[in-house]
Formats: structure tokens, sequence, C-alpha cells
């Protein structure tokens, strides 16, 4: 608490309207400083006194800023939540809520964009227009891979996988995934999708499109040995988290041509993107924008900034991931 008695929220980073004045509205907004590293000491020095933060994907918040006395909630300005050490957090009575649903379709849609930009070469095609070397049609320049038929493998058909999937139908693709929670019944029949298990999934799939959480199990749930199992002429999807994907492994594999191409919003390093896949043509690399649309962005702001106001005030907000903490 303040000393005007009004709760401290810490603002990580700033959020898009209405976010800014939903918070303003629920507390005493203290920004953090902007040239402060983003490091746990960093963090807790300037969450003292503070009952929210408000945070984002790149800041650790982990035991050091979880046992900041009096804070109640982080709420994270994202539906991934894998910069939070949730077990820590419900240990030391920390409220953590993510902004789920809201970036569904954002995110599907630009997992899709990935993946006929990387079938399609449309990248290379781009570059190759702009800088003057189109000279005519000919019957073998810049040929791709087929979308419309192809198989797609899911791998998590949560709520992005889901919306992947619903994409898919439109191009009559046949739809595997793998996920440890069956879609029910009709859902399965719905989207035209079936249940394999991986090492089927990636040997019949020509597009393997990832959408699991980030957890201790999917770190590097596809490495070499994945890689191997894939066809020659498949391509990776990753908009999910970075180190879900074996970069180095990766990048090996592409050399290697095990695998045709890969179309990559995330990275094991971020910002940093590994040096083997910047120099590859059949690799498309977006900055970490598969939930970059104004609307969507607004919507994670607003939802976000609930979380927070909700907690504030004493209530259990909507969006909360160690529900034990307030029952
Ligand atoms: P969700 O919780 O609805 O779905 C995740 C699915 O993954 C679940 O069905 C779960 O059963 C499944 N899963 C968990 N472990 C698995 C494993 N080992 N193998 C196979 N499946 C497994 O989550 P969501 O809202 O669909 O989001 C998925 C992830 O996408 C988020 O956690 C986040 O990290 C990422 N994401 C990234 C961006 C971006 O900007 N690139 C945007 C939104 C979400």
């Amino acid at each position: 608490m303040s000393t005007r008695g009004k709760p401290r929220i810490l603002l990580m980073h700033y959020i898009l309207d209405p976010g800014p004045a939903i918070l303003a509205e629920a507390g005493e907004v203290v920004p953090y400083p902007p040239d402060r590293p983003l490091d746990e000491a960093s963090i807790r020095q300037a969450a003292e006194g503070c009952t929210g933060i408000v945070s984002q994907l790149m800041d650790p918040i982990r035991e050091t800023v979880l046992s900041t006395p009096g804070l109640k909630i982080v709420s994270n300005v994202a539906v991934g939540f894998d910069n939070i050490d949730v077990a820590a957090a419900t240990a030391n009575k920390v409220m953590v809520t993510n902004t789920p649903g809201v970036l569904d379709d954002a995110t599907a849609d630009f997992a899709f964009t990935l993946l006929m930009t990387t079938a399609r070469r449309v990248v290379e095609a781009d570059a190759f227009t702009r800088s003057g070397q189109f000279r005519g049609w000919e019957i073998d320049m810049m040929l791709g891979a087929d979308v419309f038929g192809a198989t797609l493998g899911l791998i998590g058909v949560g709520r992005i996988g889901r919306g992947v999937a619903h994409r898919a139908k439109g191009f009559n693709m046949r739809v595997l995934y793998y996920d440890p929670n069956p879609l029910p019944p009709d859902a399965e029949q719905q989207l035209g999708a079936t249940r394999v298990d991986l090492g089927r999934l990636l040997a019949e799939s020509d597009f393997v499109s990832v959408h699991v959480p980030l957890t201790q199990e999917t770190h590097h749930l596809l490495s070499t040995p994945q890689y191997g199992q894939m066809k020659k002429t498949a391509i990776l999807i990753n908009t999910s988290r970075g180190p879900v994907v074996d970069e180095a492994a990766l990048v090996e594999a592409l050399n290697a041509k095990k695998i045709a191409g890969a179309g990559l919003d995330v990275y094991e390093r971020e910002p940093a993107v590994h040096p083997g896949l910047v120099v590859l043509p059949n690799v498309v690399l977006a900055p970490h924008i598969a939930s970059a649309t104004t609307r969507t962005r607004s919507e994670m702001s607003a939802m976000a900034a609930r979380n927070m106001a909700t907690a504030v005030r004493g209530g259990r907000p909507p969006n909360l991931v160690n529900p034990e903490v307030k029952r």
C-alpha cells in the first residue's frame, strides 16, 4: 500500500487502452524504470511496497520477486505464463492471472499465415521481385508446397490449436493432433481431427504446427529424433514458445535437409535468433507477433488490467492460473 492508502501497482511495460485507465482507477500505478534491467533483483527492488505487478513475457517473476511482502497478484499480459514460477507464487499466496481466449483468433491466423508464407515462399518471392530479378514467368520458378488438401499435424489442441484446425477445414486439410487431453468426440468430428501419437503425427504430416505451453515436459519436445521422424518435405511452424523447439537441432535438420522449412514466431533465447536460421532462405522469421493485432493487444491489455483491478479490490480475478490461492 502507498502512504495515500491506494494499492500500488507496478506496471512493468506500458499497455494499450483501455488498460491504463482501468489500472489508474484501481490503484496508484508505478511504472518500472525503463532504464533498469529486467532481472529478478531489480524487479524485486521496484516491487517493494506494491500489491500487484502487471508483467509481460520477458519479465522473470520468480521466488525473489514473489516473496516481496504485501504482494498479492501478478497479472501477466499473455496467455502463456512460463515467465512466472507459479509454484513459488502459490507458496507465497500470490495470485497469478493470464489473458486466455482474446488472442486465439489472432494467433491462429498468424500460425496459418506462417504456414502459407513458408509453403509458398512469399518472403523469398517478395525479395526477388523487389530486387528486380523478375524477368518473366518461368515454369519452375519459386516452386513451393501445396497447402490445400495437405496433412496438418497439430501438437497441442487447446484454444489456439483448435483455431488452427478450424482454419484448416477451409483448406480441405487432413488434421492429425497429438495432445494428452483428447478433444471431446463432437469437437473431433466437427474439426475433422484425428488423435494420434507423436511419432505418427511427425511421420505423416506435411505441416507440423506447435501449440503447447512451455513446461518442463514440453521443453525441446521437438529435437533431433523428432526432426528425423518428419517427412523431408515437411514444414515446421512454431507460434508457441521458443524453447519447445530445439533451435540448434532445427538448424542442423534444415541444413541436412531432413525437413524442408520452418516458419517461426518465437525463439529459444529471445530476442536473439540462432544465426544459423537467419541465413536460410527456406525459413520465415517473425518477431513474436502472433497476437499482434490492434484489437487483440488492446483486449489483452484490458483483460490484464481487469484481473489486476479485481484482485487489488479483494476479489477473485476471472483468469486465475493458481485458483488454490483464492478459494
Ligand atoms: P491451451 O492451454 O488452451 O492449450 C494448450 C494445449 O496443449 C492443451 O490442450 C494441452 O493439453 C496441450 N499440451 C500440454 N502439454 C502437452 C504436451 N506435452 N504434448 C502435447 N500437447 C500438450 O493454450 P493456448 O491458449 O492454446 O496457448 C498455447 C500456447 O501458445 C500458450 O501457452 C503460449 O505459450 C503460446 N502463445 C503464443 C503466442 C505468440 O504470440 N506467439 C500467442 C498466444 C499463445
